[in-house]
């Protein structure tokens, strides 16, 4: 099968901004800066997607995320940070191994636009809670 992108970074194939590495982790710059500092965190073993990801490494690189956004704001000069996962294409996704982006958010016109818009009309919201819930 063909490595996907990230595990070309993980193997040395493809060359990035490294910014933290351990057994399990690496974190480097996105190459598309959305906004300065912007990054990524990922397993190096391959999962497609967040929800595939075993749980310790799931918070193994969560906890990168974290320290990453921590740094923004007291060295970057980010006023705060978006923290985002895309799972499959429906959801944004082009590369198909899990990565968190951390991205630094520096005024409220800093050029990343990510709007919760409220789409709620005619949804069932009691049913939908009992669907989620029991199944948890
Ligand atoms: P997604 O849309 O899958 O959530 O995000 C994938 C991200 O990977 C994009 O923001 C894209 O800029 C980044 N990316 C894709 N290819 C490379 C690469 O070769 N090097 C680096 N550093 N980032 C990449």
């Amino acid at each position: 099968m063909e490595k996907d992108v990230f595990c070309k970074i993980v193997a040395g194939e493809i060359p990035c901004y490294k910014l933290y590495e351990d057994a399990d982790v690496l974190a480097f710059l996105d190459i598309s800066q959305v906004t300065k500092g912007h990054a990524l965190v990922i397993p190096k073993e391959h999962y497609d997607t967040f929800l595939s990801t075993p749980e310790k490494i799931m918070h193994k690189v969560f906890d990168v995320a974290q320290r990453i956004g921590q740094i923004a704001i007291q060295f970057l000069g980010a006023k705060g940070v978006n923290i985002l996962t895309n799972c499959y294409e429906v959801a944004g996704q082009t590369v198909k191994h899990f990565h968190v982006h951390v991205i630094p958010r520096y005024e409220s016109h800093d050029g990343f636009e990510l709007e919760l818009k409220a789409n709620d009309e005619g949804l069932n919201l009691p049913m939908i809670a009992e669907q989620i819930k029991n199944n948890l």
